[in-house]
């Protein structure tokens, strides 16, 4: 087994070298520091300012959608998400069990309870085969709405997520959304660049919600946006993230209780800035995922992660899955990739078995548990797609 973790390490090694070797560090390849420069002789660098604008403009054209808002990171775009949607206090909201905490957070703090459900094993995004049968056996109508059984509590919405980049079955998570009458909102944060059959994610529910955390394969800093195609909806969320403060010359006339969630301009600054660089981004986060193939692909203990038929991947985050008979090895797999500099990381712990959540409404997740047992997420920097070049 050494040798084996031994030969693994010197392949990523191969890979990485020894220019950059932590889990996602970002790429400033171009105009980042003029714009930066600019914002700050503008002296707006706060919440006025048209860098902001411009990002959303620049966003909405790239991902094709009709209307975007950029906010203050990819949490709170999904908690204003939430609210926008009419999710309230004592509503449950389906998430994946398999997700960064911010997905079942963002619910919580908007007051309602996260109900977790199984992800599939090709796409590692909500199952929409489970849900459906799962909501068929927890589920009661009630009028137009639909109750948990168990809880009483009415199940409102549901969050889908593209895991580490890769597009989740959103055209089977929307019928199932539809025939159960529920929200569908799409937790865009790892898939800024990844399409389904053409169509960029974050399109396919009433909104999609990007990070532009310094992790990510865009960043602002910290940040985030929300596209929608839905007028209405972006004039609320707007509305929402500014402190629902009514459109006047002088006056502070505020209609309801909002938040501070808009992105400063010296965050969308970068943001502009990063955005020209995308299509070079996503390019090197792909390039990464052959070069990883590469030294990966003898191997028979695991097979790297790859793009699902009928999608395009950004490939956010390279993950090697072990074969079920070496799953009892990963930590040492782990233990020995970090010994040798290499900023590997194992999947997020189920949802379901988080303290916060362990009590909170779920199906059976045998899938979400054996993928977070068997997968290591290796150093994926789009600087990485790019060796040869100096950045
Ligand atoms: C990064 C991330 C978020 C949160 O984004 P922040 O900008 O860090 O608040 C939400 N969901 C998923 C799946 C993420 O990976």
């Amino acid at each position: 087994m050494s040798n084996t973790m031994g030969a693994f390490v010197k392949s990523l090694l191969k890979v990485v070298g020894d220019s950059v070797s932590g889990l996602h560090e970002p790429v400033f390849l171009g105009n980042e520091k003029r714009y930066l420069d600019e914002c700050i002789e503008s002296g707006y660098v706060s919440s006025v300012g048209s860098f902001v604008g411009r990002f959303e403009k620049d966003l909405m054209s790239y991902v094709g959608a009709s209307h975007a808002v950029a906010v203050v990171n990819g949490t709170a775009g999904l908690h204003l998400a939430l609210v926008a949607s009419g999710v309230l206090p004592g509503d449950e909201v389906i998430v994946p069990a398999l997700s960064f905490v911010a997905t079942a957070n963002a619910v919580s703090q908007a007051g309602a309870v996260p109900h977790f459900v199984d992800v599939n094993d090709e796409t590692w995004g909500l199952d929409p085969h489970a849900l459906r049968a799962h909501l068929g056996k927890v589920g009661k109508k009630s009028g137009r709405r639909l109750l948990n059984r168990a809880s009483g509590r009415p199940i409102v919405a549901i969050i889908a997520m593209h895991t580490l980049g890769h597009p989740a079955d959103v055209l089977g998570i929307a019928r199932v959304a539809e025939d159960f009458g529920l929200s569908f909102i799409e937790d865009a944060a790892e898939s800024i660049g990844s399409f389904a059959g053409g169509q960029h994610t974050g399109l396919f529910g009433s909104v999609g919600v990007f990070s532009f955390n310094g992790n990510k394969t865009i960043t602002t800093g910290g940040g985030g946006a929300l596209v929608t195609d839905n007028e209405e909806l972006a004039h609320r969320l707007r509305h929402l993230s500014t402190t629902a403060r009514k459109p006047h010359k002088w006056e502070f006339d505020h209609d309801e209780v909002g938040y501070n969630y808009r992105m400063p301009n010296i965050n969308a600054a970068l943001g502009v800035a990063q955005l020209e660089r995308l299509p070079e981004l996503v390019m090197g986060q792909r390039k990464l995922f052959t070069r990883y193939q590469i030294e990966l692909e003898g191997y028979s203990f695991g097979v790297l992660r790859s793009e699902r038929p009928g999608t395009t991947s950004n490939y956010w985050l390279q993950a090697f899955c072990l074969g079920s008979e070496f799953k009892g090895a990963r930590n040492d797999f782990i233990s020995s990739c970090l010994a040798a500099g290499l900023g590997v990381r194992p999947m997020w712990k189920p949802l379901n078995s988080l303290k916060p959540y362990e009590n909170a409404p779920s199906s059976i997740t045998p899938v979400t548990d054996d993928l977070y047992g068997r997968t290591i997420c290796l150093p994926s920097s789009a600087a990485l797609g790019f060796p040869h070049r100096q950045t």
